[in-house]
């Protein structure tokens, strides 16, 4: 609170002496080149008239918009603010002007002093844009704030274009495999049904329902479950699992289950303090390279990223037999590189997922897995035949419950809206509020577990307890009517069908 105040006056202050109020008619007829799109003219404000703190102003090189950019992001608390006066009340999509010389950064955006969400800055040499999301816009003044994160970036401007919450997209119920189980089927149409209209809560780890039960009297309607220790390389170092027999319990109780596979690299483990052998799925921690074991398919190495995919197939035979439909997960984060399926770039990764799921359906026959993607680049996405749903992981500042717009809006961009978009892991919880007013409709959400749910400050007890009592927020108790309903939507296809 204390310290919210004190910028405040820090902000009136450098205001008041930099004078940077600019009416807004005045700055898009000076950046007229910039404000050219359907919406009506876009207002643009120059970073070098916002008010700085602990960064400089600076005109240095060429490319840059107005009278130059703002540099110096470098101390903890170095940040920009631009003021937004005499705007209209509502949405706005917000593009950020940009150079990151020193390879792809992320900045932390602000709105009226509160967390706003992270925007990625891909690298790049030369000014460049970045999409940031959407804004909603207070009538009269606001303050739009960027903060170092990475840092090290210029900043030019920002850009701001009038918009629309859209409506959530008709996406696709159907299936990628044609085989998949009548369980999978039901369970994707009930997401599909959902999806625009509510937003489903997850929660990682079995262990922690009896938390979030006796915080808010509800229980998640997913957990999301590790196939961890169930890949060989832990295994033999005596790791155990029981995620299958505890996801089938979860699956008896009406829940819903998803998996993701934090895959112990086959071999190559490095096993030295700091990279230790359960470290291995960790780029750092092992030698393994994905890329020279799919060029090689007469390897070892090759032949032991079979051994690992059957001994997983393996276990999720069980789940299938068991008739339990799974929000399956594989190579998740990919594009962050710092897991091995990452580290050699997309095409290595791209492979290895198409050869999982051709492995996992057409070997193994396994159809009750519902196929999701977690990458938002187009360079990474491995192809709309083998992927249901499109996903992100949210991990922004503590306490940011912003509807986390700016990948929502790539993951719509990455398939044309046809795909169901998720939000497979998050710290803090977008606020259901916040997804309704700017348009962003994650389907579902899954809070990563320790910290992020129990800390009370990446989610306070008050803010999830709101969450999980909200009218749009699917629990576990809201199941069962939507199950029995779909249930009897299958039953009379399938009657129609045979008539
Ligand atoms: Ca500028």
């Amino acid at each position: 609170m204390t310290e919210f105040h004190g910028r405040r006056m820090v902000i009136a202050i450098s205001a008041a002496v930099i004078v940077i109020v600019i009416a807004a008619t005045a700055v898009y007829s000076m950046r007229d080149r910039l404000a050219k799109s359907d919406g009506g003219a876009a207002l643009v404000l120059e970073a070098e008239d916002g008010v700085l703190y602990g960064t400089q102003a600076a005109s240095a090189g060429s490319g840059f918009s107005g009278s130059g950019y703002v540099t110096d992001f470098i101390a903890d608390d170095a940040e920009l603010t631009f003021q937004a006066d005499g705007v209209q009340e509502g949405l706005y999509r917000a593009v950020i002007g940009y150079r990151a010389s020193g390879g792809e950064k992320y900045t932390e955006l602000f709105l009226n002093e509160a967390p706003a969400g992270k925007v990625h800055l891909v690298s790049s040499s030369e000014f460049a844009e970045a999409a940031a999301g959407k804004l909603y816009l207070n009538a009269g003044s606001n303050t739009i704030s960027l903060k170092r994160g990475w840092g090290y970036y210029d900043i030019d401007y920002i850009k701001l274009q009038k918009t629309k919450a859209e409506a959530a997209h008709k996406v696709q119920a159907e299936l990628v495999n044609p085989n998949a189980t009548d369980e999978a089927k039901a369970l994707m149409a009930f997401l599909a049904d959902n999806f625009g209209k509510a937003v489903i809560s997850g929660q990682q780890d079995f262990g922690n329902i009896p938390w979030i039960e006796k915080a808010t009297g509800k229980r998640p309607a997913i957990i999301g479950f590790d196939l961890i220790d169930y890949s060989p390389t832990r295994a033999e170092n005596g790791a155990k699992s029981y995620e299958i027999e505890t996801a089938l319990t979860w699956n008896r109780i009406g829940g819903i289950v998803s998996f993701l596979w934090h895959w112990n690299a086959p071999t190559g483990l490095i096993n030295e303090p700091g990279k230790e052998w359960w470290r291995g799925f960790y780029t750092d921690s092992v030698t393994f390279d994905l890329e020279a074991a799919l060029r090689d398919k007469e390897s070892e190495e090759y032949k032991l990223l079979l051994r690992d995919i059957d001994v997983i197939a393996g276990q999720l035979k069980i789940l299938s037999m068991n008739k339990v439909p799974v929000l399956f997960r594989p190579l998740h984060e990919a594009e962050g590189g710092w897991f091995w399926w990452g580290a050699k770039g997309p095409e290595p990764a791209k492979e290895l997922y198409r050869i999982v799921y051709d492995r996992l359906v057409n070997k193994h026959e396994l159809n009750n897995l519902i196929w999701v993607w977690n990458s938002v680049s187009p360079d990474w996405y491995p192809g709309d035949d083998v992927v249901d749903i499109v996903s992100y992981d949210s991990y922004p500042l503590p306490g940011d419950h912003s509807a986390v717009s700016n990948y929502y809006d790539q993951l719509v961009e990455l398939t044309g809206g046809t795909k169901l978009i998720a939000m497979m892991e998050n710290g803090s919880i977008p606020d259901p509020d916040a997804m309704e007013q700017y348009g962003a409709h994650w389907s579902l959400f899954i809070t990563w577990t320790g910290e992020f749910l129990e800390d009370g400050n990446h989610n306070s007890m008050e803010f999830i307890q709101k969450v999980y009592n909200h009218p749009n927020v699917i629990t576990l108790d809201d199941l069962p009517a939507y199950i029995e309903k779909q249930k009897q939507k299958a039953e009379a296809e399938a009657g129609t069908t045979k008539k």
